[in-house]
């Protein structure tokens, strides 16, 4: 039974899709303003994980995410660049989605960005006005969340005193209620805006993803994701404005994945305290390096940051990689060990269990790493048979499906696997023929391209330094 914590009823929830057998989920996109860091990536990574959960569980996705092209810090970057919006948010989408690549988180099936439906946020800020949610000023329009009485119930904020201490929109407008957010921003001198039939400007933040979402997934989305970051104004501005439209709950979920921190700090951009991947990677860290150390530790747990954290996320692969290895290359003996069957089933369940539970990912790693220990133990001692190997590599290719860590990532001007494949033969073909010298020189060869030859009983087996 999948579970999810649904941070609007606070309790742990068995989630099924609506309608038709496929999840309606959004995320909360990038805002390509710059390079995203590892903690943005944190929260798309947990949102790959649940993508490939769900749909390792059955279900059909349609996810959509925005990419936030156009806001505060996008137009006073362009301008100073004396750059167009959209040929400086080019830019950073591309890097965005070139970073995704290479974490290998899946693209949603939509990826929708801001400018591109300006029309249709005008048109809901309409209805909204027309609904007697909205108030202008000074060119702007904004939301009167006086007319929303359900407000503060994803944040569980009660907002019936006073806002002492709660982070709200920091706006240079005349607002009514310190809570009232902007829908549109009226255009400051020299700003890029659109003209509009509610006048000049651009859209707020918040407008941009409910209309996004509705349009696209209709008025009750299954799950809505983000950071934690984001349940309170963004998520609580999102339903305020969504429920006025469609008069139906928003979303039946709402997933919040926790920071990635920094020494006791959320990693962010305006703390200085950031790695972009790009920053990782160029320290020599493989990228699925860093997606492990991401997904291991469960969504709503803090995980702190550390270049030891990461060196365990290596080592950790590596055991993987290797218990793999053997079950492709070692000799076993025939027939099967029955109890080390029954040893899988365990660990199958408990690691489909984990996952179950809200993605335990800790839990559920832990079941594969105690399996393969007991394997490993098993091999050595010679009980592991060839009949268990096939299961064995089941269960890795379940726990792959998710986690997607065991192939190597290629680096630029690394040798390919059939290059390798090929000297391998060719060597072989040398040793038959007595040619040792030639052999050694393939082996030579490889070791300066960073391949690792084995020669074990049941052949030449390989890996990466
Ligand atoms: P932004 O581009 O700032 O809108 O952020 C994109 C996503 O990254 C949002 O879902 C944020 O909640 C999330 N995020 C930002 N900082 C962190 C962090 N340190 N750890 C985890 N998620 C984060
Ligand atoms: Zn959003």
């Amino acid at each position: 039974m999948l579970r999810f914590y649904n941070t609007l009823t606070q309790q742990l929830e068995e989630f099924r899709p609506a309608r038709d057998n496929t999840v309606r989920m959004y995320t909360c996109g990038p805002t390509v303003y710059d390079f995203a860091h590892i903690g943005n990536f944190r929260t798309f990574t947990f949102v790959d994980l649940l993508r490939r959960w769900l749909r390792a569980s059955g279900f059909l996705l349609d996810h959509v995410m925005n990419i936030t092209d156009v806001d505060d810090k996008i137009i006073r970057n362009a301008a100073a660049k004396h750059q167009s919006l959209k040929d400086y948010t080019a830019v950073y989408t591309q890097a965005f989605l070139d970073d995704c690549a290479v974490l290998r988180l899946e693209s949603p099936e939509r990826l929708v960005p801001a400018t591109a439906h300006i029309d249709d946020m005008v048109s809901a800020i309409e209805r909204l006005t027309a609904g007697g949610h909205t108030y202008p000023s000074e060119g702007s329009v904004y939301f009167r969340i006086a007319t929303f009485p359900e407000y503060g119930k994803l944040s569980h904020n009660d907002f019936s005193g006073n806002l002492a201490g709660a982070r709200v929109d920091v706006d240079e407008y005349e607002k009514a209620d310190a809570r009232d957010f902007a829908l549109w921003k009226a255009p400051k001198e020299g700003e890029t805006s659109w003209d509009t039939s509610i006048g000049p400007g651009r859209p707020g933040w918040h407008i941009e993803c409910s209309v996004m979402a509705i349009k696209y997934l209709g008025a009750t989305l299954d799950i809505h994701v983000g950071g934690v970051d984001l349940i309170f104004p963004h998520h609580e501005n999102e339903i305020a404005q969504s429920e006025s439209l469609t008069g139906q709950p928003f979303s039946r979920f709402w997933l919040h994945s926790e920071f990635l921190m920094v020494e006791g700090q959320k990693m962010s951009k305006s703390l200085g305290n950031y790695y972009t991947l790009r920053d990782v990677l160029q320290r020599g860290y493989a990228p699925e390096t860093i997606r492990y150390l991401l997904a291991s530790v469960p969504h709503r747990k803090t995980l702190n940051f550390t270049f030891d954290g990461l060196k365990s996320a290596a080592t950790a692969i590596d055991r993987l990689r290797n218990f793999k290895l053997r079950l492709e290359t070692d000799a076993l003996p025939d027939g099967a060990n029955e109890k080390l069957l029954e040893r899988l089933q365990v660990a199958r369940t408990a690691f489909v269990e984990a996952m179950d539970d809200d993605l335990n990912t800790a839990e559920a790693l832990a079941a594969i790493f105690e399996y393969v220990r007991d394997a490993n133990s098993a091999m050595d001692a010679g009980e592991f048979r060839a009949g268990n190997v096939g299961s064995a590599l089941h269960l890795l290719d379940r726990f792959d499906e998710v986690f997607k860590v065991l192939e190597p990532s290629s680096a630029a001007g690394e040798i390919p696997a059939e290059e390798v494949e090929k000297l391998i033969e060719e060597r072989n073909a040398a040793k038959k023929a007595r040619n040792f010298g030639r052999a050694d020189q393939i082996r030579e060869e490889l070791l300066a391209k960073g391949i690792i030859l084995e020669d074990t009983k049941a052949g030449v087996r390989w890996k990466r330094k």
